[in-house]
């Protein structure tokens, strides 16, 4: 794409041509939040994606990943509710909005998915792709800049698995790796009934997910890694027994076996399991990691950007799994621009092996951003792009909207 179209199209086309015109036109813009809209698309049976846009009132435009929260009804309730606070600020506000929306994402739960902290976290990561767009520097640049301009990205395949047979997932694992993938997740126990006293049952289910994951093993080889998210569907004893029987598939990580609470279960699989463990998707914020981190609950956290606080959040949550020799992998099942968010921030921090990416759900995926979403051989680009490099294509959003 050509730069200036790009501009164009952030609303930055008519401030100047060079790099510094731009940063000096920026200063002088206005760049206080003006205008909120919203665009729903349709994805899959597993829900839609929410992209929040935020408008200044000299034009420049920003994103945000709303997608995947309890309720899109109230998410966009808050999302119009928050963005009225932000109304008339400049974009350089995202630490007084941190503290504006706190106690109303206290009070309404901020676990993992509740609609106040998806929107709060959306308009946030509107703003430092907005700051990046006016002073033409990449949205990493604002958090320190990148240290790695690629991630290694696993496919989890399991949104695109209808067929949950051995079979099925080995199908989507296959069809992962033609992609060019070198990392499969999938999550094969989610038909477990949570709350059955029936043991053969409960063993039935169990058995099958193994299976399905000794299906994708063989189908993958050696050469590549299979992660495995096991939904909090075990209780302790059930937990260790199943980590037991996954040791000869070499996993790359076991993922959230017992519930996160009690947190001193995790913490046991975590010592008691010969493989990696992680986890955290749904916690918010950093007084929320922190009990979890200490607890030693798993080696690898998983932050989704979504969830956790937003852009911000993510930084300060990679730099205490950092501090205590930890991991960070951003959770994140999310539309191109939830993506894009989380791979600004954690290109600065060096605690990131590997991050999640939704395989297979909707063939237009990439093109629901203009320049498209880079995924080479199973690394997706940071772009090095104003903001977080891309636009929202409205064809494709027109296409497959919902209505709101
Ligand atoms: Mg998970």
């Amino acid at each position: 794409m050509k730069r200036r179209s790009f501009l164009k199209s952030c609303g930055l086309a008519p401030l100047g041509l060079t790099a510094t015109g731009y940063a000096r036109a920026a200063a002088s813009t206005k760049l206080e939040v003006d205008s909120l809209e919203v665009f729903r698309v349709r994805i899959n049976r597993r829900g839609n994606w929410v992209i929040a846009r935020l408008k200044t009132s000299g034009g420049v435009t920003g994103l945000g990943d709303a997608s995947h929260s309890r309720s899109e009804e109230r998410v966009l309730f808050y999302l119009k509710q928050f963005s009225e606070l932000l109304r008339g600020r400049n974009v350089f506000n995202a630490a007084w909005f941190r503290e504006a929306t706190k106690d109303i994402i206290r009070k309404n739960g901020a676990h993992g998915g509740e609609p106040a902290a998806v929107a709060a976290s959306a308009l946030e990561q509107c703003l430092f792709d907005i700051q990046g767009k006016a002073f033409f520097v990449p949205s990493h640049d604002l958090f320190g800049g990148r240290i790695q301009e690629q991630f290694r990205v696993y496919a989890n395949i399991n949104r695109s698995t209808e067929d949950r047979s051995p079979e099925g997932f080995a199908k989507s694992a296959a069809s992962a790796v033609a992609a060019g993938f070198d990392a499969i997740k999938l999550a094969p126990f989610d038909g477990m009934p949570k709350r059955s006293a029936d043991r053969s049952e409960l063993k039935k289910y169990a058995d099958l997910g193994v299976s399905c994951i000794q299906a994708v093993r063989q189908t993958v080889g050696e050469g590549r890694d299979v992660l495995v998210d096991a939904h909090s569907n075990f209780n302790l004893e059930d937990g260790l027994d199943l980590a037991r029987r996954l040791e000869p598939l070499n996993l790359y990580w076991l993922e959230e076996v017992p519930p996160a609470s009690p947190v001193e279960n995790l913490a046991a699989i975590n010592s008691r399991s010969k493989m990696p463990t992680a986890g955290g998707e749904n916690i918010h914020g950093v007084d929320g990691f922190y009990p979890y981190i200490k607890a030693g609950a798993v080696d690898i956290v998983m932050p989704d950007v979504k969830y956790c606080g937003g852009m911000m959040e993510l930084q300060k949550i990679s730099a205490m799994a950092e501090g205590a020799g930890l991991l960070t992998s951003p959770h994140g099942p999310a539309s191109p621009i939830g993506n894009a968010a989380a791979a600004h921030v954690i290109a600065t921090v060096p605690n990131v092996e590997i991050f999640e990416f939704s395989f297979g759900e909707v063939p237009w995926r990439s093109e629901l951003v203009y320049p498209p979403e880079e995924v080479v051989q199973g690394r997706l680009k940071v772009s090095g792009r104003p903001g977080f490099g891309h636009i929202l294509n409205e064809k494709v959003a027109a296409k497959n909207a919902v209505a709101l």
